[in-house]
């Protein structure tokens, strides 16, 4: 063969370089096939406009053999997976729905977590932190560094502020905390600015005085219960044995005094409370709860040296949380509302383009952005896992001192590293991850348990379970039971099932 034949034969004519013939444009879309949706391609767009298509519809998208006028056309251009020629109007709708979006990149930060005090009555197993004994000095913050702490947060711009109390045990020093509410309730009055409070607390040591103070400045209060009692007693021992029972008592006595729909409860999924979904819904739903959280283990401070003992593959939560979840579907139909707030959370970053204001599912990573954390010894750190690093050696996303200005807290060496691996984006998988326009980004996870900031997902425990969970809903999305779809519905509405005739959700 000649050389010049050789040419002929490996390169196409120009011809098939031309400008398509076709009267639109196939915009940057990602697509994933989900196990339980056999015969089915989920397509997700730049803005997390999401579609199922058959394999042959598919075939039509890829290989450009759309029929412009037909129903399938219509569907993907609603959902801003293909455009016409004339593109202006188009994009401008598109830019202005990926600023919705996105908006919260451009807000001051909004979250301000005070970490109070390192002194603690329980020795949680998974705890974040190492607690220190109640009576032991030398761990709680001081009034000055509450103060610069105070001035850092009136600097920022954020439309509403969040100050949120957390420790150790917040009750422990309450003194200290009443005197920032007071503070800063008052600054606020001043400058016109809105401020809300969230302590987060056992509940065991508040007083009717300390919990007539939180009512009358409107704090939301946040405990932890683990699901039944014999699961919340072995998680979380306390001194007298009896966590369960004066979590309970509190939770009445807070209600009484603050309102019912001012006290909050998380659930820490272990290993042990792995093998009671039902059981756990159960004790929220006698308990008159109307939200459950269902969080796995953190990979932090105590919670590593533990892990053998209370730690589980993401495949084991990810049953438990599938087991769990249709329990709370079914409660729902049966006329009792009670929503699972992740689920919640990503149900409206897949079906809204608003922003939800979590801050540990963001991209880019909210860390240091949008919350900022005060720790009792002065320095301010991008995340509470962020000082939980340090505790454990590793001071790379502290950002700087309460005395710093907000300026150079924000151009600290901690958040180069966070805006460098903070957009998902941008991240390799995640990149072509169909789920990526509402996941997020987070370098502070990634070194603790993968040793970077920019981390490998085929072996991620945060990719896993977030690949899961996407899969669980997404999959409950296509299945289009009508019911499913109400209660999901009205989780994102906060309203009851009964109030909603019909989802009017087409996937
Ligand atoms: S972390 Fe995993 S699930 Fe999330 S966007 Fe990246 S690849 Fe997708």
């Amino acid at each position: 063969m000649s050389a010049g034949r050789g040419i002929t034969a490996a390169f196409l004519s120009q011809k098939e370089f031309a400008a398509p013939s076709q009267a639109y444009e196939v915009l940057p879309f990602r697509h994933t096939r989900l196990p339980a949706v056999p015969d089915q391609v989920l397509v997700t767009s730049g803005v997390g406009e999401f579609l199922f298509l058959s394999e042959d519809d598919f075939g039509r998208l890829t290989g450009g053999t759309l029929e412009p006028g037909t129903e399938l056309y219509r569907d993907l251009r609603t959902r801003q997976i293909v455009c016409d020629a004339e593109r202006g109007p188009f994009l401008q709708g598109l830019a202005a729905q990926q600023r919705t979006r996105k908006h919260f990149v451009t807000e001051d930060p909004a979250l301000h977590i005070f970490v109070l005090t390192l002194r603690c009555d329980h020795r949680c197993h998974y705890c974040q932190v190492s607690p220190r004994r109640p009576s032991e000095r030398g761990f709680d913050m001081d009034d000055e560094t509450a103060d610069a702490a105070l001035d850092r947060v009136f600097e920022s711009e954020a439309e509403t502020l969040t100050i949120e109390f957390q420790g150790g045990e917040s009750a422990l020093a309450f003194p200290l905390m009443r005197r920032i509410v007071e503070q800063a309730a008052e600054r606020a009055r001043r400058a016109g600015r809105r401020v809300r409070f969230v302590m987060a607390t056992t509940l065991h040591l508040m007083t009717d005085e300390m919990l007539v103070f939180c009512r009358d400045y409107g704090i939301e209060l946040s405990t932890s219960l683990d699901g039944p009692e014999h699961v919340h007693d072995a998680n979380r021992p306390n001194g007298t044995r009896d966590s369960f029972e004066r979590t309970v008592g509190g939770v009445a006595r807070a209600r009484e005094i603050c309102g019912h729909d001012r006290v909050a409860a998380l659930a820490t999924i272990t290993r042990h409370g792995l093998r009671y979904p039902r059981e756990t819904v159960d004790t929220y739903l006698e308990l008159g709860f109307e939200s459950i959280a269902l969080r796995p283990i953190s990979p932090f401070g105590f919670a590593v040296k533990s892990r053998r003992k209370l730690g589980y593959t993401s495949d084991e939560y990810l049953r438990f949380y599938r087991e769990a979840l249709d329990y709370l579907i079914e409660v729902n139909l049966a006329g009792r509302r009670i929503e699972e707030s992740y689920a919640t959370l990503l149900l409206t970053r897949i079906l809204t383009p608003f922003p939800t204001g979590y801050v540990d599912l963001q991209s880019p990573a909210a860390a240091g952005r949008n919350v900022l954390v005060y720790n009792y010894d002065g320095g301010v750190y991008v995340s509470d896992e962020g000082r939980m690093l340090a505790e454990m050696g590793d001071d790379r996303f502290r950002m700087g001192s309460v005395h710093d200005s907000l300026t150079d807290l924000r151009q600290s060496n901690a958040m180069k590293v966070i805006k460098e691996a903070g957009d998902a984006e941008k991240l390799p998988v995640c990149s072509e991850c169909a789920f990526v326009p509402y996941c997020g980004a987070d370098p502070v996870l990634n070194v603790a348990t993968q040793g970077d900031p920019v981390g490998h997902r085929p072996t991620s425990e945060f990719c896993h379970r977030h690949t899961g969970l996407f899969r669980i809903v997404f999959e409950l999305l296509a299945a289009r039971d009508p019911g499913v779809l109400r209660v999901f519905l009205s989780w994102m509405t906060r309203r009851d099932v009964s109030e909603l005739a019909a989802a009017g959700y087409r996937a």
